[in-house]
């Protein structure tokens, strides 16, 4: 079986095999299918009690309805799956974590604190705490018996989070004492304990602080444009003791702790997003497919039909990525040797998938956004009421392309991370243009075999583009790229562009092999995906030559992009493919792919 390399092995690999959503076994999808249940059945018919932050009452005592939602998770072993046996968890793959949060659909706010809870609240508790702490705080975690946060942003310190103020002086009673302020905490008015990052001696370290010790001050909710189920409010921290037992991991250890949990938060608030998107366009469908004008359904104009299509083929490629993303980080963990130190084993692997983590979190959210933007125009006024419910989508959805590092800050840990591995030789950078060169002087003799070929030599010809670029900008620019961001990010919008359209490309791939899902949707759909990439990235090639090459060269490059372009496919019917897949998804009423 070919195997596909983290951090970008595909842009030279070679059809490999990747999981996608139709590998999901049984038992991944009833774990899906429990929350799911939840949100829809249950969290669904409250959502005005919700967005007010409404409390119910049990056995004399209030709480607050997103936690007791999150205590309805806990019963239900929804906050178990990342958790080992041993400390009272199910131990479950990334890929049933990844489903689930899929199936957080319909309630940002109860998704988000849930999340934050099981996520980057606990998570560095399951991959960094020793045993002792794995003892005391994990069982109560799972069933939500104990709620908690994760206190790294400051007021001063937002994106760059690992220089913040908050300090921890060691007493000689065997305490540390916190002083300092965090901002914007997900959960801060409920949650129990938090984990909180604070300088020892100049160094970023992780504490686990009990919220109810003295000197722990909550700020007022914030007023927010979204998530208004959930809680946001400043810690205030007050010459705070906290035992010298309560460090996570060594001293210093705060960014990597920091870094490698907001890596799986990334991936899941990709698939919370992704879930989202399919939720939206359901709704929408069935509403287009009532309302008329005209005389005629708002789902049988053209326009629209643009809108479905293009709203379809970009959630396909998101799902298709998102799954072969969770599928590599499952594969390199089950191929770890076990033994003690499985947890920093486990660390490494999330930190070489840290690419992936990013593209799926941009790839996500800002599908979301699309989706939620579209939606709401094929609502018309209706759109813009609360009662259609598509406007709190679109508000909920902002703050997933600000929070677990903004998606401008991905976007540089992509060009980063990309740069890392092919500097370093891991992804045969060098050999891998040579060979994708060779491969596209025979496309013009391939491109008769048929469509899937045309595809597949386009995104051969997209990744080389991709290449390429990356490969003028090291060149060209050296060092000197960190002071020009806009290369930068040119290159991860080319990255993110080429490597979900191939993971879509792969899925359609094994399913036709498997002579599995409906052929000429697929092939649509893949091919519009195939058709935007190429435009995309020519594009951003154009703009970032014309802007770092020297003008005696600028002429050379690009008539050797104009070369390769030349050998690849012509451009399909976009409008026809457009009008194939509408009239599929329609036809279905919902997303069906
Ligand atoms: C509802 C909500 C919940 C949150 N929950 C939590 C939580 O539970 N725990 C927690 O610790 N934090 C939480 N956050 C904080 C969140 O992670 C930060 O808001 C985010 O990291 C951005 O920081 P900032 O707001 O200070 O913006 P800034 O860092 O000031 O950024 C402002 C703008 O500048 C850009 N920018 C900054 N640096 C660069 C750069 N180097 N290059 C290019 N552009 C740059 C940013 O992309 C952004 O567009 C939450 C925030 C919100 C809104």
């Amino acid at each position: 079986m070919k195997h596909l390399a983290p951090g970008g092995g595909f842009l030279f690999s070679q059809r490999p095999d990747i999981f996608i959503r139709e590998d999901l076994s049984e038992e991944q999808r009833e774990f899906g299918a429990t929350a799911r249940r939840l949100f829809e059945e249950e969290i669904a018919p409250k959502i005005e009690q919700i967005e007010h932050k409404g409390i119910v009452e049990r056995e004399g005592h209030t709480t607050p309805l997103a936690i007791d939602f999150l205590k309805k998770a806990g019963e239900l072993g929804i906050l178990m799956v990342d958790i080992d046996e041993e400390h009272g968890g199910l131990g479950l793959d990334k890929t049933t974590s990844m489903h689930m949060s899929e199936m957080f659909v319909g309630n940002a706010s109860i998704a988000t604190t849930i999340g934050a809870h099981i996520g980057i609240g606990t998570l560095p508790i399951v991959l960094f705490g020793n045993e002792e702490q794995k003892n005391t705080y994990l069982p109560k975690l799972v069933t939500a018996e104990l709620v908690s946060c994760y206190a790294l942003t400051e007021p001063g310190n937002g994106s760059d989070a690992l220089s913040g103020k908050t300090t921890a002086v060691l007493q000689e009673d065997g305490h540390y004492l916190i002083n300092g302020a965090k901002q914007f905490i997900t959960n801060g008015a409920w949650a129990d304990l938090a984990i909180v990052f604070a300088m020892v001696e100049g160094k970023y370290s992780a504490f686990i602080v009990d919220l109810h010790t003295k000197g722990v001050e909550r700020g007022a909710e914030e007023k927010k444009m979204g998530l208004h189920g959930s809680s946001t409010t400043a810690l205030v921290f007050d010459t705070v003791r906290v035992p010298k037992a309560n460090l996570l991991g060594e001293i210093g250890d705060g960014p990597k702790i920091a870094l490698n949990i907001l890596n799986l938060g990334r991936l899941k608030l990709g698939f919370s997003s992704l879930g989202n998107a399919k939720k939206v366009l359901d709704m929408t469908i069935r509403y287009c497919l009532d309302r008329k004008q005209f005389g005629n359904y708002i789902i049988n104009f053209e326009a629209q039909k643009n809108r479905l299509a293009e709203m379809t083929a970009r959630i396909f490629a998101v799902d298709s990525f998102g799954y072969c993303a969770s599928g590599l980080i499952d594969e390199a963990i089950a191929r770890l040797k076990g033994g003690e130190d499985h947890a920093s084993q486990t660390v490494k692997v999330l930190r070489d998938h840290a690419l992936e983590a990013s593209v799926m979190k941009i790839a996500g959210s800002e599908l979301l956004s699309f989706v939620c933007d579209r939606c709401l125009k094929m609502h018309g006024g209706y759109g813009f009421l609360e009662e259609y419910h598509v406007e709190r989508f679109l508000r909920d959805n902002v703050v997933d392309m600000i929070f677990e590092g903004t998606n401008d800050i991905n976007r540089i840990v992509i060009f980063d991370f990309l740069v890392r591995r092919a500097m370093s030789g891991e992804i045969g950078f060098r050999e891998g243009i040579e060979r994708l060169e060779t491969d596209l002087a025979s496309a013009g003799s391939e491109v008769n075999v048929g469509c899937i070929s045309e595809i597949e030599i386009l995104l051969k010809g997209a990744r080389l583009l991709v290449a390429n670029l990356l490969n003028q900008v090291l060149i060209h620019l050296g060092k000197a790229v960190r002071t020009n961001q806009m290369a930068m990010v040119n290159v991860a919008d080319a990255v993110i562009e080429s490597y979900i359209a191939y993971a879509a490309f792969l899925r359609m791939n094994k399913l036709q092999m498997r002579d599995e899902g409906n052929p000429v949707l697929l092939q649509a759909v893949v091919r519009l995906l195939a058709e935007h990439a190429r435009t995309k990235i020519i594009a951003l090639t154009h703009e970032t030559f014309a802007s770092i090459l020297p003008e005696n060269l600028r002429a050379v490059r690009l008539a050797e992009v104009g070369t390769l372009c030349a050998a690849l496919p012509p451009m399909a019917d976009l409008f026809a493919l457009r009008r194939i897949i509408a009239e599929e998804v329609s036809d279905a009423g919902k997303y069906n792919l």
